[in-house]
């Protein structure tokens, strides 16, 4: 076998051990979880104690979905200007607002306009930013290959089943604002919610297809359904001979780790889920949905190994965001706590174009260049794939993969052989990322087509 061989090896001693000196172990932030009774910073959850913290129902009832609770909340922890700017940025916004007291206290009140976690649950109206001109509210185009309202059948051996159109926060960025969440004054969302029937319909359509053997059910939110719901799921999946492996997905652990501590009817019914599947010899696991190193704290730590000792694999799928972790050093530092706390880094992807949270928006190149640095960071097992969810439904892309990237207008050209040979998918990075001369021609709808045009034409040239 030919080993590889470094071209210009170092000049070493040769009597000097080539040894790296050990580091101090105050550098390993990414073990330093928080831990204490850190939610009494915060006026209104002063007098709350760790019992009442760690119950998931307290925190579900106390999460806050209006900007007067909000305001109600923070008292003077904030200036009146931001939360003028919140009220105005709740009414803008497409998404519904939901926000557990766990999420609240994690939020550095002193620097509301820069945290990470405020920027991705609460709209602030002055930092929004227009839309992409080639923007849709369903941009992946999962209702175009819905076979059934809320299963979405795009690649050959697996699916994605809706169950329900509730989560137990609502994301700014969500890529289903066109049926998650409530009715908001920009959208009237499609009707997923959980029934019996749009569930038998689906599970009739997966058993009729021997070709389908993997099943994401989402949401909506997987936290959401009840116990008695998780477990039926999970029995109908696992009794169709075709289906192999389910994957329940979740935003919980990162948004509200104490139902995984408190709720223990739903973690039984989760750890029955995947016992079950393994005497089947099928694979049920949990997804979930990290995007920063400050949603880890010692109750994750405490959830996570609860779920761990129990065999359950957990995997994260991660969204690229401007200013929340689109840096090597954030991203590292994410990608080592969740594996520090036995949840695989599974995807990152890029920003979907999404109405609305354009100033969450980052480029192709950010996500390369991240990719780059963290890649060697810990083991090839932790390390997550990179990768866009090509507008139009071509399915989830490697970064790596484009036909055709044009820096300088943001056009990136991808194929999906898999889904659908010979067509062409393009992503869009954000017009504040470009220089001043392309966001003028992107005003012009002929030059507009002229880019994606040239853009197609140069990926066709390039593409096998
Ligand atoms: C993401 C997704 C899946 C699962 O894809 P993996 O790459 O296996 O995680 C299945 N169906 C649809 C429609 C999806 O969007
Ligand atoms: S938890 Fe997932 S489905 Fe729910 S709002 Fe957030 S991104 Fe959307």
């Amino acid at each position: 076998m030919q080993l590889p061989v470094a071209t210009a090896a170092p000049a070493r001693e040769p009597h000097v051990p080539a040894q790296k000196p050990p580091v101090d172990p105050a550098s390993l932030t990414y073990r330093q979880l928080q831990r204490g009774e850190f939610w009494r910073k915060l006026p209104a959850y002063a007098e709350i104690d760790e019992r009442t913290f760690l119950d998931h129902s307290w925190q579900a009832k106390h999460s806050i979905t209006r900007p007067d609770k909000l305001i109600e909340a923070l008292k003077d922890l904030v200036s009146p200007l931001f939360l003028e700017d919140a009220k105005a940025g709740f009414s803008r916004s497409p998404m519904s607002v939901r926000v557990s007291p766990y999420l609240m206290s994690l939020i550095d009140w002193s620097h509301p306009y820069d945290d990470p976690l405020r920027r991705q649950f609460i709209p602030v109206a002055s930092r929004m930013m227009a839309d992409h001109p080639k923007l849709d509210l369903d941009s992946l185009n999962e209702q175009g290959d819905a076979p059934v309202p809320g299963l979405t059948h795009r690649y050959p051996d697996k699916a994605l089943f809706l169950a329900l159109d509730t989560c137990p926060v609502y994301c700014r960025f969500c890529t289903r604002s066109y049926a998650v969440g409530l009715d908001t004054e920009e959208v009237e969302k499609v009707n997923l919610r959980a029934s019996q029937d749009r569930w038998a319909r689906a599970f009739a359509y997966i058993a009729s297809r021997p070709e389908l053997e993997d099943i994401v059910v989402s949401g909506g939110d997987a936290y959401q359904l009840r116990a008695a719901q998780l477990t039926e799921i999970s029995d109908a999946l696992l009794a169709m001979p075709n289906i192999r492996r389910v994957r329940f997905a979740t935003k919980g652990p990162a948004v509200m780790p104490q139902k995984i501590l408190t709720d223990l009817a739903w973690r039984d019914a989760l750890v029955g889920a995947v016992d079950k599947g393994r005497r089947l010899h099928k694979e049920v696991v949990l997804h979930t949905h990290f995007n920063h190193p400050n949603e880890i704290t010692g109750i994750t730590e405490d959830a996570m190994n609860a779920l761990f000792e129990r065999g359950v694999t957990v995997r994260n799928q991660c969204v690229l965001q401007r200013r929340v972790n689109d840096t090597p050093e954030t991203m590292a530092l994410l990608v080592k706590r969740l594996g520090h706390v036995h949840v695989v880094p599974y995807y990152v992807y890029m920003h979907d174009l999404v109405r609305g949270v354009e100033d969450l928006r980052t480029t192709l190149d950010t996500a390369l260049h991240i990719e780059k640095h963290v890649r060697g960071a810990t083991a090839g097992f932790h390390t997550p794939t990179f990768v866009v969810d090509a507008p139009g439904g071509g399915g989830k892309r490697d970064v790596h993969s484009y036909e055709y990237y044009d820096r300088e207008t943001g056009v990136s050209v991808f194929t999906s052989p898999n889904v659908k040979k010979g067509a062409y998918y393009l992503y869009f990075d954000p017009l504040h990322s470009l220089s001043e001369a392309a966001r003028r021609r992107w005003e012009e709808p002929a030059e507009q087509e002229l880019m994606v045009d040239n853009a197609i034409v140069r990926a066709r040239r390039q593409a096998r």
